[in-house]
């Protein structure tokens, strides 16, 4: 393992009506809060009105910044930091899936910083501070409420990077009720476990692989996933099954599965250069990738492979060598996503090969990368071909 210091620094409050600790949470001294949300959700489901009223209670004023887009748009964090800067804001409390609180990260640091906040997305800068932001997670996929990444998507440029600058861009605290997400439609419910299900394969696919304790926590969160999620799909009002993958949705990404490895992170890196070009959902995107990435780089370790196919997807080794019992689990992957709804090629999205090329100069725009192993624009080339 690398040497590493772990430190998390987001007080996580889960279970049910816990949005009324809300009111308690916000730090004191809070007077201009600015509330950010999506496209509507929470005003349809009545969190709005929860929240509002938690807000009332606490006695500060609430400037809203609604509308934030999925996969989160550049010119929607400028919005927000002018509104900071104008209001004087001091609290930036977050409702919403992945988007809204990357967004909401991204405001809270380029509230303090005096140039362009894109600055820091491509990390030409680096804050110095950020104004503190809390959230109230209403979709399980991207832990992004309990870490300290963002993803953000210039338009004018068609590139998306993931950022974050610990400690500031962690949330104080995030609050997480499953009954909050039992209005998330089938499709988002799929992409959220597709989304956290790559999040345990990225920090699994690392090199070397030399931490037992790492592997059987992943392998555990994975098998929990694939179990709980067909059900899930069956009775998408489940409590239970809402809540298991509620909190695997944020243990598959705050850190502790990350303690002493970097991960790989190639095929997000892959999907960050598709959805640049192509507005499609993070995980769609993920499902037809994934699959792929492992197929192209069977032969860096067929074991590795093998490993995840008997302990996360049961497939029985006897009489098979290394590379039938691999390929079998791959397999078993790209089953299991068909099986849930997921994508399986870049034409279910209507996307052809005719933007291939800036997909893999965006994909390169920061060198090679990954690794597990390292890709070059060529594998990335390979890896579309094989996503058609
Ligand atoms: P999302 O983009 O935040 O939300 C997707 C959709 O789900 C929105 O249309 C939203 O509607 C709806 N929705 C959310 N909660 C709902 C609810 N309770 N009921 C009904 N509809 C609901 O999805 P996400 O997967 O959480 O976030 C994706 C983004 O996160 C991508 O940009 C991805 O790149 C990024 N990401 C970040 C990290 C990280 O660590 N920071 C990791 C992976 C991915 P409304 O807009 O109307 O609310
Ligand atoms: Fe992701």
């Amino acid at each position: 393992m690398d040497a590493f210091t772990f430190q998390n620094p987001t007080k996580l409050i889960f279970g049910k009506n816990q949005v009324e600790k809300l009111q308690a949470e916000l730090p004191e001294n809070t007077s201009k809060v600015l509330l950010v949300y999506g496209g509507g959700s929470i005003k349809r489901n009545g969190l709005y009105d929860q929240v509002i009223k938690q807000l009332q209670q606490a006695e500060v004023e609430v400037t809203e910044l609604g509308g934030v887009e999925p996969n989160p748009r550049l010119s929607t964090v400028r919005e927000g930091v002018d509104l900071c800067k104008r209001e004087n804001i001091d609290f930036i409390l977050a409702v919403g899936g992945g988007s809204v609180i990357d967004c909401s990260k991204t405001i809270a640091a380029g509230a303090k910083y005096d140039g362009d906040a894109w600055d820091l997305v491509t990390k030409k800068a680096t804050p110095d501070g950020a104004l503190p932001f809390g959230t109230v997670l209403t979709l399980a996929a991207t832990g992004s409420e309990m870490n300290a990444g963002a993803v953000i998507t210039n338009w004018e440029t068609n590139e998306k990077y993931g950022w974050g600058y610990a400690p500031y861009t962690f949330p104080k605290f995030s609050i997480l009720d499953p009954q909050n997400t039992i209005t998330v439609p089938r499709d988002q419910t799929v992409y959220g476990i597709v989304d956290m299900m790559s999040h345990l394969f990225e920090q699994y696919f690392h090199n070397p692989t030399d931490s037992i304790v790492q592997d059987e926590m992943v392998e555990g969160v994975l098998r929990a996933v694939i179990d709980t999620a067909p059900k899930l799909l069956e009775n998408l009002e489940s409590y239970e099954h809402r809540e298991t993958i509620l909190y695997a949705g944020t243990i598959a990404l705050n850190g502790m599965l990350q303690m002493g490895y970097r991960g790989d992170w190639g095929s997000h890196n892959i999907e960050h250069a598709v959805s640049a070009v192509y507005d499609i959902p993070h995980a769609g995107g993920l499902a037809i990738l994934f699959p792929n990435w492992m197929t192209h780089n069977l032969d860096v370790d067929e074991k590795r492979f093998a490993r995840m196919a008997e302990k996360v997807f049961r497939v029985n080794r006897e009489g098979k060598t290394d590379r039938q019992t691999a390929e079998e689990g791959i397999a078993a992957l790209r089953s299991f996503w068909s099986s849930i709804g997921a994508p399986s090629a870049l034409s279910d999205y209507q996307i052809g090969e005719d933007k291939f090329d800036l997909i893999v100069e965006r994909s390169m725009n920061r060198g090679t990368f990954g690794n597990f192993t390292k890709l070059e624009g060529t594998d990335v080339e390979k890896i579309l071909e094989m996503s058609k």
